[in-house]
């Protein structure tokens, strides 16, 4: 078969990159899978189960960045289904590497949240949940493991409008709950689509699909199930939200679709019905106003950095989400930041679970360059000399922070740089207290758990052995105040003044309560949970 060649207008519209987003264990990892497997990217689903591994543990997590050499942080996954080119920004699998997820969530046009029908939508869910919506980028809803007792469809419903003030509309409905999972009813096409038992999910599921009323498919399910659909149906029709594009394209209305990503129950009408809907890259926001990404000058942003990722080479990468043109490998660009001319000249791409060097790629697409030390997260790339320069990437709240010294104080120089190259990769944020000065050392994380890495990286990739004191604080705020002025700036005593990198002044409070007062008796200023970086 001879491969279809497509124009560059046709290849920018066929993208689609998204990111799934869950709660660990609602089953990301196990729908990647089964999107892999419906795309014909791997033969037999289990292929992705290494990446799993890699959740449960820190250990785990550096054992396998040192024996694969790759990174399990994130990457990009793509294939071709039904003619789109699909990438699925992939996503760490701990909660404590979530930050990791929150720069992706600013690379994907949409995102998938997976939902556990028996959990409903839990913490981490929230978080993420209110990263996309910031970004105002479509969210698709999967709820999973229908195969096994869950709450009540219509609860869920319920609850996802309720604890995200996100309106929902159902693309499917599922047919037998608790165990008895048959199939769904797909409310576009008024059919119902019934499954087939299949060897346990790990080839594609087979469909019998037909009208309400056939009479097959009635006796396959049966009068109880049937009748029960029926009525659901219209309860549906009758009270739910209406289906609205535009309010899905602005993220306002979830489109929910139901399933199993274990036994494929569902998961190809998710697919189908999630391309169908989900958009191509769009225009971005830069200092030169909105970019079509179908303009010809290349331009990208960097989100991700990950030094180290193969600890032969000790190479690090900047991920490049491309925004518009084309690249071609080897092509040379401006660092509009540093405004310096650079090749990029060994682009890797990430298919499934290798590394390949990519010729060409299209906006919405990933890759990763090497990069000698150049790049900061945010930074903006563009092929000709007018300076397009995207919007900066968020800096999310850390909520666990540590002092941090050299054990011996004669590797200084190592600890610093080490503290700053994983500043710059994102994994860290290294504070200061005013007038102290450099000597003491103050590091915030999203996750307890990247500590753990930081050490161990400190050690083994700099050479350095590191004494950390966990400090108190649980919430960070930066300050934005036309002055200034750390000492008649009112707060309360057990919160902490400190700058960010760049200088800013940036509270640490251990309480909710001390914000509060801290508020109060600052009327004119402003507290931020999220700052950007400077461009
Ligand atoms: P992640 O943490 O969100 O990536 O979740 P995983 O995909 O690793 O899944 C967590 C656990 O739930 C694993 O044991 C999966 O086998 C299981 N799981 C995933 N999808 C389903 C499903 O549809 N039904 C059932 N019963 N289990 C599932």
């Amino acid at each position: 078969m001879s491969e279809q060649v497509f124009s560059f207008v046709e290849e920018v519209n066929r993208r689609r990159s998204f990111a799934i987003i869950s709660h660990p264990d609602a089953g990301k990892t196990t729908l990647t899978e089964k999107l892999l497997l419906y795309g014909g990217a791997i033969r037999l689903a289990g292929s992705v189960k290494s990446r799993r591994a890699s959740k449960h543990a820190v250990s785990d997590w550096m054992e396998i960045e040192k024996q694969r050499g790759i990174s399990v942080t994130s990457s990009v996954l793509q294939f071709n289904y039904g003619g789109h080119c699909i990438n699925i920004l992939d996503t760490p699998g701990h909660q404590d590497f979530s930050e990791d997820t929150y720069r992706t969530l600013m690379a994907a046009d949409s995102a998938v949240m997976v939902i556990d029908c028996a959990k409903g939508v839990e913490d981490q869910t929230k978080k993420l949940f209110h990263v996309c919506k910031m970004r105002g980028i479509p969210i698709f809803t999967f709820v999973n493991k229908l195969d096994r007792a869950g709450k009540d469809p219509f609860e869920l419903m319920e609850e996802i409008e309720k604890v995200l003030g996100i309106q929902s509309y159902p693309m499917n409905w599922p047919i037998g709950t608790d165990g008895n999972f048959k199939g769904v009813y797909n409310r576009k096409k008024k059919q119902i689509e019934v499954f087939g038992e299949g060897n346990h999910g790990q080839s594609v599921a087979k469909v019998i699909s037909g009208d309400v009323s056939d009479e097959k498919l009635k006796g396959l399910l049966g009068d109880s199930l049937h009748d029960q659909l029926i009525e659901e149906i219209e309860l549906l029709d009758m009270a739910g939200d209406d289906f609205d594009l535009e309010k899905i394209l602005a993220g306002e209305l979830t489109p929910v679709f139901f399933g199993s990503a274990m036994t494929n129950f569902g998961v190809q009408p998710f697919l189908e019905g999630f391309l169908n809907l989900t958009p191509p890259p769009a225009a971005r926001n830069s200092n030169h106003g909105m970019i079509d990404p179908k303009t010809e000058n290349f331009t990208g942003f960097v989100f991700k950095i990950q030094a180290n990722m193969n600890p032969t080479h000790r190479d690090r990468i900047a991920f490049i989400r491309i925004c518009s043109g084309k690249f071609e490998k080897g092509m040379q660009v401006n660092h509009v930041q540093e405004n310096k001319k650079i090749r990029l000249s060994q682009p890797q791409q990430f298919l499934a679970q290798d590394r390949v060097v990519v010729e060409t790629a299209y906006p919405g697409d990933i890759i990763g360059v090497h990069d000698p030390g150049i790049f900061k997260i945010g930074d903006s790339l563009c092929e000709d000399g007018s300076g397009v320069q995207y919007e900066g990437i968020p800096v999310f709240a850390p909520e666990h922070f540590t002092k941090i010294y050299a054990k011996n104080s004669l590797k200084r120089k190592q600890f610093l740089k080490g503290i700053n190259q994983l500043s710059e990769e994102g994994s860290i944020q290294v504070f200061r207290r005013p007038h102290i000065g450099v000597e003491e050392l103050i590091v915030g994380v999203v996750g307890a758990l990247q500590f753990e890495v930081l050490e161990y990286r400190l050690k083994n990739e700099y050479g350095v052995d590191v004494v950390m004191e966990k400090l108190p604080y649980r919430y960070i705020r930066w300050v934005e105040v036309p002055e200034f002025d750390p000492d008649n700036f009112g707060v309360t005593m057990d919160t902490l003044i400190v700058e960010d990198e760049e200088e800013r002044p940036v509270l640490l409070f251990q309480n909710e309560w001390s914000i509060e007062r801290v508020k109060e008796r600052n009327k004119d200023a402003v507290l931020r949970d999220i700052s950007l970086r400077k461009a």
